[in-house]
C-alpha cells in the first residue's frame, strides 16, 4: 500500500464560511497515482471542520451555516471559554475535523451533487488542510 499525504492553505474572509475544496483533493489524488483506496481530508484546527455536502446550489451551504448559526448562537450568557468564540469550538465538533472519500478508477467517489467543504467558524483566518491518500 502507497501513502501520500499533502497539505495546502486556505485563507477564509468571513467568520462563518463553507469553501469547496473538491478540486484541490481531486488534484491530490490525481497526482497521487493510487487508483484503488481512500483518502482522509483532515483539518487541525479546533475552530474548523470539514464535511461533504451539495455543491451544486450555494443556497446549500448557507442554509447549513444559518442551521448551526441558530443551534449554536455566536452569544449564549452560559459560555465560559474566554476567548469568546466558544460557538465555534462547538460547531467544529458537531461538525467534526476530517472525512474520508473512497477512490476508484483514480477518481473521488463522490455523488453527483457531492463535494467536499472546509468549515470555517471562526475566521478569517488562515488554515491548513491535510490530504492523505491510502491505496494502490
Ligand atoms: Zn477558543
Amino acid at each position: 500500500m502507497k501513502i501520500i499525504e499533502r497539505q495546502f492553505s486556505i485563507g477564509t474572509d468571513r467568520r462563518n464560511e463553507m469553501i469547496d475544496i473538491t478540486r484541490q483533493v481531486a488534484s491530490v489524488v490525481s497526482e497521487s497515482g493510487i487508483a484503488d483506496g481512500d483518502v482522509v481530508i483532515y483539518c487541525p484546527h479546533t475552530t474548523a471542520a470539514v464535511t461533504i455536502n451539495e455543491n451544486a446550489d450555494a443556497s446549500v451551504p448557507r442554509d447549513i451555516l444559518l442551521t448551526l448559526e441558530s443551534l449554536i448562537p455566536h452569544d449564549n450568557p452560559g459560555y465560559r471559554h474566554s476567548e469568546g468564540n466558544s460557538d465555534a469550538h462547538a460547531k467544529s465538533s458537531v461538525v467534526g475535523c476530517s472525512r474520508q472519500v473512497l477512490i476508484k478508477g483514480r477518481t473521488l467517489v463522490l455523488g453527483t451533487w457531492q463535494g467536499i467543504f472546509f468549515c470555517e467558524f471562526d475566521g478569517p483566518r488562515s488554515r491548513k488542510v491535510h490530504v492523505q491518500v491510502r491505496g494502490q
